[in-house]
């Protein structure tokens, strides 16, 4: 009993300095540094999502860094570090290996974090995680990301949902776009290098031939099978992402007679690019 009087003592000297402690914590959302929310996304084009809706007041924080490919990238001891100071993670959700890897340890290093899930509302294609490749799927992780900031930042409500107003009828415009484009097209087939364009035929009623056949580059007779399947369907381009080695594609775009053109799907600059692999896609298919 005596012993818990003194510790009680000491306690009544203490608790005023926890309890601001605690209190510091959790009322203050922002950044020491900015002054600015901060927001970690998985891959570049939720960069551009992030601070499309979150405009002034946050700060987005990519986990896979640009060049980087979120198939095999695993996080560094400083990004772990800038998560403890997040207030959001908005993760793909659809099955990036990155998060699949660790998103345990991310999660355990910031447990006040508000984690919410891009892909809610998103018809999954089995064993493709590259959603966010169809703006029909970007308006709804927009969405997605518009709901978690205005819980974890809810006196600025106001101020994103006009951003994402904003953003979300520019997203429109390039869905228009795309379709009334390749509309145009009478041969639907198109032969990429890694299969990240799955939603994006699917919304827009392509055929994407992948020369990764489950993550991996083809062997001889892959080669000698995927040249013929190009040459049955007329293929004249074989589209590459700068993520990965282009031998193979070289190798199969020699072998048509036709070349070889790079898309990215992991720029930084969403819609500008999507306009960009738009122009490659009506310029290399028939
Ligand atoms: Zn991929």
């Amino acid at each position: 009993m005596k012993k818990h009087w003194s510790c009680n003592w000491i306690s009544i000297i203490l608790l005023p300095v926890i309890l601001l402690t605690l209190l510091d914590i959790s009322c203050a959302p922002k950044s020491e540094v900015t002054g600015k929310i901060s927001i970690v996304v998985t891959i570049l084009p939720q960069v551009e999502f992030v601070q499309s809706v979150g405009g002034e007041k946050v700060d987005a924080i990519v986990m896979v860094p640009p060049g980087q490919d979120p198939h095999t990238y695993a996080p560094t001891p400083s990004q772990l570090a800038a998560v403890k100071q997040a207030k959001m993670y908005a993760m793909m959700g659809s099955g990036v290996e990155f998060e699949l890897a660790h998103m345990d340890r991310i999660e355990a290093a910031n447990k006040h974090m508000l984690l919410i899930d891009c892909s809610k509302g998103i018809d999954l294609i089995h064993n493709d995680p590259h959603t966010w490749l169809s703006p029909r799927n970007a308006k709804i992780m927009v969405e997605n990301i518009y709901d978690g900031l205005i819980k974890v930042d809810p006196t600025n409500e106001e101020y994103y949902v006009n951003k994402k107003y904003e953003y979300l009828l520019k997203l429109d415009k390039l869905d228009k776009e795309i379709e009334a484009r390749l509309v145009t097209i009478t041969n639907k087939y198109f032969m990429v290098l890694h299969p990240a364009w799955g939603y994006f035929a699917r919304d827009y009623g392509l055929e994407q031939i992948a020369i990764h056949i489950e993550g991996k580059n083809p062997s001889a007779q892959d080669i000698v099978n995927l040249v013929q399947k190009a040459k049955e369907h007329n293929i004249k381009v074989v589209f590459t992402e700068p993520q990965f080695d282009t031998r193979s594609a070289s190798t199969i775009a020699k072998a048509i007679g036709g070349t070889v053109v790079c898309i990215d799907p992991l720029a930084k600059d969403y819609i500008d690019n999507m306009y960009r692999v738009l122009d490659a896609l009506v310029k290399g298919m028939h």
